[in-house]
C-alpha cells in the first residue's frame, strides 16, 4: 500500500494531516469493526484501515513504511459494551461508584456465526446414505429407516472448531469501576470512553431509577415532593421532626396550621440546567383515634383555658 493508497483508503486527499487521518480512522473503525458490521468483508476492511493509518503515520515521521514482518501494533479498535443499571433515587441524586464487568464477543469469522463447520461432512452413523438398514425380526429382509443423526440427509455439519459451536468468540473481558455523576435521571444514557492503555472497551450505561417509597421527583423541573405523616399534637406544639430527603433525613421545624414546607436546594437541577430545585414537603398531621385517659384529661384542661380566655 502506497501512502496515497493509504489516504484513499481513509477517504482523504493526499497530504491530509495525521490528526485528520486519525479522525477518519476512528470513524471508519466504528463503522467497519466486525463486532458491529456483519458484512463478510468487514474484517479484511478493518485490516486495510489499520494498515492505512500505520502507513500515514510512518510517512509523517519521515520513515519508510515499516517492514510487514514487524509492524507497529495497530491501534486497538474500541468496543462499546451496553450495560443497564438500576439506581435508588438517592444514588441517582448524589452519584455513586459501580463495578461493571463483562466480555466483548464478536461473531466467529470462520463460521460466520452459525456455529457449524462450513463444509458438510458425510454422516458417520449412516456413512452418508441417510438410511439405516436393520435386519428384521425374522432375518430375511432388511428394513430401511431414516438416520436420526442426520435426519436422513446423509450429511452433518460438525460444530465449528474455532468457536466450539457457539458462533461467537470472546475478544476480551473487562472489569471497570465507574463513577456515575450526581443527578442522573431514569432513562439517561451515560457514555464512558475507553481508558487509554487498557483493553479498548467503552461503555454505554443505561440508567433506570427505582421509585422511592416517599419521595417523588419531577424529572422536568427537578423538584421533589414528599407527603409525610406527623403526630398531630407535635404539629400543634411546633415540634421539630425528621423528614426524608435525597441527602438523608433532615430536621423540619413544624408550624401549627401550616402543612406545606419548601426545602431549598434539595431537589435535582431542572433538565434545562441551573441550581437544584426545592423539595416540597406536605405534612399530614395524624391524631390518635383512641385517646388515653391522660390525653383526655389534658385536652379537657386545654379546652378550659380557651373557655377561660373567651370569658374575659
Ligand atoms: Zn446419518
Ligand atoms: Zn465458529
Amino acid at each position: 500500500m502506497t501512502v496515497d493508497d493509504a489516504y484513499a483508503e481513509l477517504g482523504l486527499a493526499p497530504g491530509a494531516t495525521l490528526a485528520q487521518a486519525k479522525a477518519a480512522w476512528r470513524s471508519l473503525v466504528s463503522r467497519w469493526h466486525p463486532d458491529r458490521n456483519g458484512h463478510a468483508g468487514a474484517s479484511a476492511r478493518m485490516q486495510r484501515i489499520n494498515r492505512a493509518l500505520e502507513q500515514i503515520r510512518a510517512a509523517g515521521e519521515g520513515k519508510a513504511a515499516p517492514h510487514p514482518a514487524r509492524k507497529d501494533p495497530a491501534p486497538a479498535a474500541v468496543h462499546t459494551a451496553q450495560h443497564r443499571i438500576t439506581l435508588t433515587l438517592e444514588e441517582a441524586a448524589t452519584g455513586c461508584i459501580k463495578q461493571l464487568h463483562g466480555s466483548i464477543v464478536e461473531t466467529c469469522v470462520p463460521c460466520g456465526g452459525s456455529g457449524h463447520a462450513v463444509a458438510p461432512q458425510d454422516c458417520p452413523t449412516c456413512a452418508g446414505k441417510g438410511q439405516l438398514h436393520e435386519r428384521s425380526w425374522f432375518g430375511w429382509y432388511a428394513i430401511g429407516k431414516p438416520c436420526t443423526d442426520c435426519n436422513g440427509t446423509g450429511t452433518v455439519r460438525p460444530a465449528c472448531a474455532a468457536c466450539d459451536g457457539r458462533g461467537k468468540t470472546e475478544l476480551t473481558r473487562y472489569r471497570m469501576s465507574v463513577r456515575l455523576p450526581a443527578f442522573t435521571r431514569d432513562g439517561d444514557t451515560l457514555h464512558v470512553p475507553a481508558a487509554r492503555g487498557r483493553a479498548a472497551v467503552a461503555l454505554d450505561i443505561h440508567i433506570a431509577v427505582q421509585p422511592h417509597a416517599s419521595l417523588a421527583l419531577d424529572p422536568t423541573d427537578g423538584s421533589v415532593r414528599c407527603e409525610w405523616p406527623v403526630d398531630g399534637f407535635g404539629w400543634i406544639a411546633n415540634h421539630t421532626v425528621d423528614v426524608p430527603t435525597l441527602r438523608g433525613p433532615q430536621p423540619l421545624q413544624l408550624q401549627r396550621g401550616q402543612v406545606l414546607y419548601r426545602l431549598a436546594g434539595l431537589g435535582f437541577p431542572p433538565r434545562s440546567g441551573g441550581r437544584p430545585a426545592e423539595q416540597i414537603v406536605i405534612v399530614v398531621p395524624k391524631f390518635p383515634e383512641q385517646l388515653s385517659r391522660k390525653q383526655e384529661r389534658l385536652l379537657a384542661q386545654l379546652a378550659q383555658t380557651t373557655a377561660a380566655a373567651g370569658d374575659k
